[in-house]
């Protein structure tokens, strides 16, 4: 028996030769938000995938609320998607024009065979707040914020323990995001489901997180509750993220100075040796191109961070130009 609602143990999806996830631990408390955050190309999604089995992991383990669930065949896969959803980017390519909304809301229902859509599926509307007539529509007669929370319904209804959320706002227009965002935050709160929020809105994920977990070139390099990782982020990585990401306070916007990381992502064929950030990390050390770090814990309430600099109290390089360089 387990209390989390998603272990996931050493995670590895190669297509062929490429790595895109190498070794992924991570877990999720019921009722808790952990966002997964990176640039385009770190592998996040493709970890998403392999929660909904979307993908079957070439290795490692998978449990959403206690099953196992890496290997389980198309039969057992139905069990499965009641306890995990997913809501993909783009609305209008994840909803099948060939359908009414009520039927695509009403889907998960009648493949796990269900009874009662038609009241479930106005149910499940108006949580997201649309009208039960919206059911009678095409998803093209919809705006993209509509589209976005029709996603929303039918990932909802039944009603399961984990949502996987893959960058749902990017897709949007920015006057909408913000409010998609509210209704995703207030959904978690009432019907109390865990999420992977993937992204790579650092603003969104200080407003939604409970634990942050970076991921860079297929691996984590650090995870820990929010308010650790924004108030002391340890791994360089981390930190250059922050620094890029914009705040509100218009006066703080102009004073920031992001730390360029230079080249792109190397690729996920032939990932550099040692640790994978090496070649743009600003304080490497000989040691980074060999030995590859191992996670570390650092903090309160399991803060983790792979960097052969941070030492076991969490003191180590800041590479931010505004914030100095003691910690
Ligand atoms: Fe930079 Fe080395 Fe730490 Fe990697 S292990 S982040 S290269 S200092």
């Amino acid at each position: 028996m387990t209390d989390l609602a998603l272990e996931v143990e050493d995670l590895v999806m190669h297509f062929g030769p490429v790595r895109a996830v190498d070794g992924v631990t991570l877990r999720i408390r019921p009722g808790s938000v952990v966002a997964l955050v990176g640039e385009s190309g770190s592998g996040k999604s493709t970890v998403g995938r392999c929660i909904v089995r979307l993908l079957e992991p070439t290795g490692g383990t998978v449990r959403v609320a206690g099953a196992e669930i890496t290997h389980l065949n198309r039969r057992q896969l139905r069990a499965h998607r009641r306890n995990v959803s997913i809501v993909f980017q783009d609305p209008a390519g994840s909803l099948d024009p060939r359908f009414s909304v009520g039927d695509i809301v009403g889907e998960p229902l009648r493949l796990t065979r269900q009874k009662d859509t038609g009241t479930k599926v106005a149910e499940a509307l108006r949580r997201v707040g649309l009208r039960p007539e919206v059911a009678q529509r095409a998803p093209h007669e919809l705006s993209g914020g509509q589209r976005q929370r029709v996603s929303i319904a039918r990932a909802l209804i039944s009603e399961p323990r984990l949502l996987v959320a893959d960058e749902p706002t990017s897709a949007l227009d920015v006057s909408v995001q913000a409010a998609v965002l509210n209704l995703l935050a207030d959904l978690q709160r009432d019907l109390g489901f865990a999420c992977l929020f993937i992204t790579h809105d650092l603003s969104a994920v200080e407003y939604l997180a409970d634990v942050v977990a970076v991921m860079y070139l297929g691996q984590l390099v650090e995870q820990g509750p929010r308010e650790q990782i924004f108030a002391r982020p340890a791994h360089p990585y981390t930190q250059a993220l922050l620094s890029a990401a914009p705040v509100p306070d218009p006066a703080e916007q102009r004073a920031r100075r992001p730390v360029l990381l230079g080249d792109d992502l190397p690729s996920a064929i032939d990932p550099p040796p040692g640790c994978r950030f090496h070649t743009r990390c600003p304080v490497a050390i000989d040691t980074c191109r060999t030995v590859v770090p191992e996670p570390r814990t650092i903090g309160e309430g399991g803060h983790q961070v792979a960097c052969h600099l941070v030492e076991a109290d969490g003191s180590g390089p800041d590479v931010r130009p505004t914030e100095g360089v003691a910690r």
